[in-house]
This record gives structure tokens, C-alpha cells and sequence, in this order.
């Protein structure tokens, strides 16, 4: 069952039930308390008329990383006695989700636990839920201009603890300005380009030539200009970012010790200084691999990061004789990943597998006895116009000799011969190809060519698989003869890195997996476009694999995939590829329930994805309007007599009902 390497990516939160679902422990309980079987919460979702595919979000998860993160701090302050606290921030540009924003600012209570925001849009978002907090941070960082600025001088008028992080030399001067206008002293941070680089994916913020903050010699120059203008008392933090994902510890041991004498330099020179934020970057395991250094997992726990970040800031305080300031991070990958699951289902497959090949063959050959004749017995070939004298050469129909020919193949094949039997059958199914533009071979008989080799290259990977070493051109075989499962999802909407980056996500059935998966598949999603499609999974070993394995759909049975630890960048980055609109996402909390020894929630919020009307309207059509020019035209052709009236109403209805319907496709079944 550890096919998928649950265990590795998804402890505590996610395992495999004595049911063979999926089971998910919100709260990431020991004694599973607090277990649900994904399967039943899927279906009682789906009770409550909410269509796939879906987004089941766990704000308990999220809670329980934020708790994990400051534990994790709090034992590593206690451990080497740090003379200061931790107050993480969480930044919104991860997910934008209201609900999930809101559920992380009234638990980050708890713990002074603030936001960043990195745009207009996002400040706003940041203003409107942390204006009581007294201590949350609030990291304004990101491209600013003056309206952004003003906004959060005056949020600071407000009682929030708003820092603007100067990120391009010439916001100084813009803040001064506003500062000036608007008679308000700013906390100020700097971001720096550390020269730590870190090569990941999600590198391209760090290093010298990283798009993002100051230089070492424009930091010195905003510590000049601030201590002229007597407002070195308002430059308080420190700020940087190497990158997300970081996937081996060295990177984050190297900035922080960059990063932590650059700090206490700035306090020397005077700047008044009291937090680091050491950005994001804290990475999480999607392999479940437990530090394969491909980027897909980590090399350290959380506890092995927070340790690491305060022993090198506490050897420069007390190296350089510095106050130890606060510490905050920007983690969002971290915190939130787990918590989303992107529930979807198979549509149907591609008939590739064997079997199909083999039930191809049948039925030509039933409905073609006649003409064709049977491939089986056709062996050995008949010839025509024997040779008599060894003068006269023997002459073969040359399609049945190439089909005879190729069944013997196909029934031949065996441990010791099946490398040479796929090198005759790549042979044969390419004269089949070149016969069939001669015109010496039927459509039929090209169909049958065609099943032959499928079926021929399913045994030849069965046979291979054997073997210690797989040859090398049969493990492209693998991926080219796996089936090709239709999934009920756009992939440029619920997956973006999977095609933008090559990202792997787990993804896996939700259930029947105390059954042993007997297909291999690729996924192919809804849109028209060649790359909408995932091939790339947890592997067997610590490589991904192009294949993920599957069960063989049942039919009036739907089969669910979930992809996980998707909670952080992928919605929001989604596109519109297709017109295929904003998921459904459904909030739910574990809730005891009386007389329950396990298995309660509550669905605490539904929120509808996109019907076409919305998504339509995105590109400026109106349905009302294109709903009036279809019964105009209706109209028009019932008068004309091209269509009764009921069809016309019946057509109207339809397109109706479509615009405000979801853009996804009707499941297989319940
Ligand atoms: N802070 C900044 C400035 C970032 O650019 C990012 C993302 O790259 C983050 C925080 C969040 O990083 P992560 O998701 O790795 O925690």
C-alpha cells in the first residue's frame, strides 16, 4: 500500500485506512481522534449537491503547522538561551483564500502571528484583518508607490504594527516624502540581496543578482540618508528571502549566518533594529524521500530549521555585543501545503491495456471471419501460385502473410525471447503502415497490425519487469504503453506547477487501496492543449515516475484521485486555459461528534467555483446578452419553420442552465 509513500509526505496528517481510503487527521493526532475517511467526507460532500473536482481545505491543519513552526522556535530559543521571541508571518500571496486568512489571523493570536503582503491588493487584504492585533506583524513588502505607502503609514496610525521593507533604492526617497506629508514616522526594514544562492526551482530570488532588495552598498547608503534625516531610530528590520523550497539545510545555515552579522552590523551603525525576518523558504517533503536532493524534499525537519536559524543569529548578537532582536519568517509553503486537497475524478480511459488489445482482435475477427479470415490459423500462409519448377517464384497475399506472420509472434513470446519479439513487432507494425499506403492492406487488417503490436508490447514490458535491469529502451515502453485516464480537471487551473515547473505533487486513488493496482496510467485533464496532462509521480525509488499506478474502473463506480500538498501558490497562479472556472472549495473542521469515538466535523463553509456566466463574463460576454440573441434567432427559425417551438424553448432552456452551471464536467456516478 506504501506504493505512494503516504507515510513519507503525509504523516501525520494523511494515511491509508483498514477500508483502503484515504484517511486524514486534521488536527494530526496521535490516537486518531480526530481521523475522517476521505472517501465518506467526498460523498457527504457531494450529497449537499457540491460537484467535483473539488478543494477540501482543513484550517485545522493549517493551525496545527503554525502551532508546530512556534514550538519549534520556542524549544530552539529555550535550547540555547535566545534573549528573544519568535512571531511568524504568514504571507498572503501563498493563498488568498478569505476563510483561511481570517481562521490564521484569529489563531495567530495566540502567538502575535501577523501577515506579509507583496502588492496593493494584497495590503489590503492585510490591513482589513490585522488592524486589532497590537504585536502581529504586518511585513509590507513588494513593488510600492506613493497611495501604498501612505496606506500603510496610516494603518500604523491605526495600531497595526506595519513595517515597509524597502525593496528598490528609490523608495526611500518616496517614503520620506510621504512620511513627511503625512507627519508620520515609519518602521522601516531593509531588504537585502544576500549573496547566499540557493539553485532550486525557487532560487531565482536569492544570490547578488537575486530581482529582489537592496545591495550591500545600497543598504549602507539608506542607513547615511535615514541618520541625516534623524530617522535611524525608524529602521528596525532586517529582511531577506534565498528562495522557496530550500532544499538542503547548508543554503539556510549560509544565509543565516550572512544575514545574522549583517543585522547586528546595522545596529552598530546605529539603526534603532529589533527583528530579522528571514523570509520563507522552509521546504516540505513531496516525495516523502526524506531529502533527495531533486527539490522535491528537504534534507531537514522544522525543528533542525529553527535550531539553525537561532544558533547562527545568537553567535553574531554575542560575537558583535547586539540586543538578540525578534525573529520572524515568511513561511507560507510550510504552513499551509498540507492543508488543501485537490479532490477529482476519472472520466474514463484510453484502451491501451492489454486486455482492450486483445478484445480488438476478437471482435475484428468475428465481424471479419469471412473476409480476413482468422489470424491464428492463417499459418502457416497460403501461397499462391506454388512454385512448381524452381522457375516460377512463389507469390503471398502480403497482408495475410504479415498478419500470420505477426500473430506467431505475438504467440511465441516468452522470458528468453521477448526483446527480439518487440524489435519483429516495431518491424511488422511498420510494414503494416507502409502496406496500407501501397493499398495492400485493408483498414481492418491495419487495425488488427495495430492491436497485435499492443498487445505483443504489454507482454514484452511484463516479461521485462522480471529482469534485474530494465533495457533501456523498454522503460520508455512503459510510459508509452500506459493508459491514459481522463480526469475531470484543467491542469493550467488546479496544478499550474505540474506544467509550469515540472513539479511533483503526491497525487493517488482515494480508495480501494488494499486492492493491488493493476494499470499503469498517465493523467490527461479536460483542455485542448497537449500539455494539460501529469506524468510525473512518486516513483518506486527516489527518481519520479512517468506512470502512476491505478486500479481498472468499475463501471457506474467513480474513482477519486486526490492530488496533495497542493495548499499554496497553485490556486491563485491557475489560468483560465479552456474557460475551465475556480473550483468548488469546501472548508471543513474536525468536531467531536457525541457518541462518536472518532470521525466528526463540520462543513464550515461552502464556496461555489465559477458557473460559465462568471467565467464568461471575464472575457467580457454578458449571458443575458447572448442569451437575447440566441432567442432571436430562435424566434426567427421557428418562424421560418426550421425548428418547432418546444426545441427552441427546449435550446434556450439548455443554454440557460449552462451559464450558470459549473464548468466542469458531470461525474461518472455517485
Ligand atoms: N517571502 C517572500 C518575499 C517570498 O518571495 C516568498 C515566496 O517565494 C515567501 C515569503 C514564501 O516562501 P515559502 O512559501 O517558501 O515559505
Amino acid at each position: 500500500a506504501d506504493l505512494y509513500r503516504v507515510e513519507g509526505w503525509g504523516s501525520p496528517y494523511f494515511s491509508i485506512n483498514a477500508r483502503g481510503n484515504v484517511a486524514i487527521r486534521p488536527k494530526g493526532s496521535e490516537d486518531g481522534s480526530d481521523e475522517l475517511d476521505l472517501l465518506e467526507l467526498i460523498q457527504a460532500v457531494r450529497k449537499r449537491n457540491v460537484e467535483l473536482p473539488m478543494i477540501l481545505r482543513f484550517p485545522d491543519i493549517v493551525q496545527h503547522r503554525m502551532a508546530q513552526l512556534q514550538g519549534c522556535f520556542d524549544t530552539a530559543i529555550g535550547k540555547y538561551g535566545y534573549q528573544g521571541h519568535f512571531q511568524g508571518v504568514f504571507p498572503v500571496k501563498c493563498n488568498h483564500d478569505r476563510y483561511l486568512i481570517e481562521d490564521i489571523v484569529e489563531y495567530g493570536r495566540n502567538f502575535r502571528f501577523g501577515l506579509e503582503a507583496g502588492s496593493k491588493p494584497e495590503l489590503l487584504i492585510a490591513i482589513a484583518n490585522l488592524r486589532e492585533n497590537d504585536d502581529a506583524l504586518l511585513v509590507c513588502n513588494g513593488y510600492k508607490d506613493e497611495i501604498y505607502m501612505e496606506s500603510v503609514l496610516l494603518a500604523r496610525q491605526l495600531g497595526t504594527n506595519a513595517v515597509i521593507v524597502l525593496e528598490q533604492v528609490d523608495e526611500l526617497p518616496l517614503l520620506l516624502h510621504v512620511s513627511r506629508k503625512l507627519d508620520v514616522r515609519p518602521v522601516i526594514g531593509v531588504r537585502a540581496k544576500l549573496s547566499t544562492k540557493h539553485d532550486g526551482h525557487w532560487g531565482g530570488t536569492s544570490g547578488d543578482k537575486g530581482k529582489f532588495g537592496l545591495t550591500i552598498p545600497e543598504i549602507v547608503k539608506v542607513v547615511y540618508t535615514l541618520r541625516e534625516e534623524g530617522m535611524l531610530d525608524c529602521l528596525q528590520l532586517l529582511h531577506y528571502h534565498v528562495g522557496s523550497q530550500v532544499a538542503d539545510i547548508a543554503i539556510i545555515k549560509e544565509a543565516m549566518r550572512e544575514g545574522s552579522h549583517l543585522y547586528c552590523e546595522l545596529a552598530t551603525m546605529g539603526a534603532a533594529m529589533g527583528y530579522i525576518d528571514v523570509g520563507g523558504g522552509l521546504g516540505i517533503d513531496y516525495d516523502g524521500t526524506k531529502g533527495n536532493r531533486s527539490g522535491a524534499s528537504t534534507n531537514y525537519s522544522m525543528q533542525n530549521y529553527a535550531n539553525d536559524v537561532v544558533a547562527a543569529l545568537l553567535d553574531a548578537c554575542v560575537v558583535k555585543g547586539v540586543r538578540q532582536p525578534v525573529i520572524a519568517s515568511e513561511s507560507g509553503r510550510a504552513l499551509a501545503s498540507h492543508s488543501a486537497v485537490l479532490v477529482f475524478d476519472v472520466l474514463n480511459d484510453s484502451e491501451n491495456a492489454e486486455s482492450d488489445a486483445l478484445r480488438n482482435l476478437a471482435v475484428l475477427e468475428e465481424h471479419h471471419a469471412a473476409g480476413l479470415g482468422s489470424i491464428q490459423q492463417g499459418w502457416p500462409p497460403k501461397q499462391d501460385g506454388l512454385a512448381t519448377n524452381g522457375l516460377q517464384p512463389a507469390r503471398r497475399d502480403p497482408g495475410q502473410y504479415l498478419l500470420s506472420t505477426f500473430y506467431q509472434v505475438f504467440a511465441t513470446i516468452d522470458q528468453t525471447n521477448f526483446q527480439e519479439a518487440f524489435n519483429d513487432s516495431k518491424q511488422f507494425k511498420q510494414e503494416a503502415a507502409n502496406l496500407f499506403k501501397l493499398g495492400c492492406l485493408s483498414l481492418e487488417q491495419r487495425a488488427q497490425a495495430e492491436s497485435l503490436h499492443t498487445a505483443i508490447c504489454h507482454r514484452v514490458l511484463a516479461y521485462a519487469r522480471n529482469e534485474p535491469q530494465m533495457p533501456a529502451e523498454l522503460s520508455a515502453l512503459s510510459e508509452a504503453m500506459a493508459s491514459v485516464y481522463h480526469v475531470n480537471l484543467s491542469v493550467f487551473r488546479s496544478a499550474v506547477d505540474t506544467w509550469a515547473i515540472d513539479q511533483l505533487f503526491p497525487i493517488m486513488p482515494l480508495q480501494r487501496l488494499s486492492e493491488e493496482p493493476t494499470t499503469m496510467a498517465t493523467l490527461a485533464d479536460l483542455t485542448c492543449d497537449s500539455d494539460g496532462k501529469i506524468t510525473r509521480f512518486i516513483g518506486p525509488d527516489s527518481t519520479p515516475s512517468s506512470v502512476l499506478p491505478v486500479h481498472e474502473l468499475r463501471q457506474g463506480e467513480a474513482y477519486y484521485l486526490g492530488m496533495f500538498l497542493g495548499g499554496v501558490y497553485q490556486e491563485v497562479m491557475g489560468s483560465l486555459h479552456n474557460l475551465f472556472g475556480g473550483l468548488n472549495v469546501v472548508h471543513i473542521r474536525a468536531k467531536p461528534k457525541p457518541g462518536r469515538a472518532a470521525g466528526g466535523y463540520a462543513i464550515e463553509h461552502v464556496v461555489k467555483g465559477q458557473t460559465m456566466e462568471e467565467v464568461l463574463r471575464t472575457v467580457q460576454y454578458e449571458g443575458e446578452d447572448m442569451m437575447e440573441s440566441l432567442r432571436n434567432e430562435a424566434e426567427e427559425a421557428v418562424d421560418e419553420g426550421r425548428l418547432t417551438l418546444e426545441d427552441a424553448s427546449a435550446l434556450l432552456m439548455n443554454f440557460n442552465r449552462s451559464l450558470k452551471s459549473y464548468t466542469y464536467l458531470k461525474s461518472r456516478s455517485q
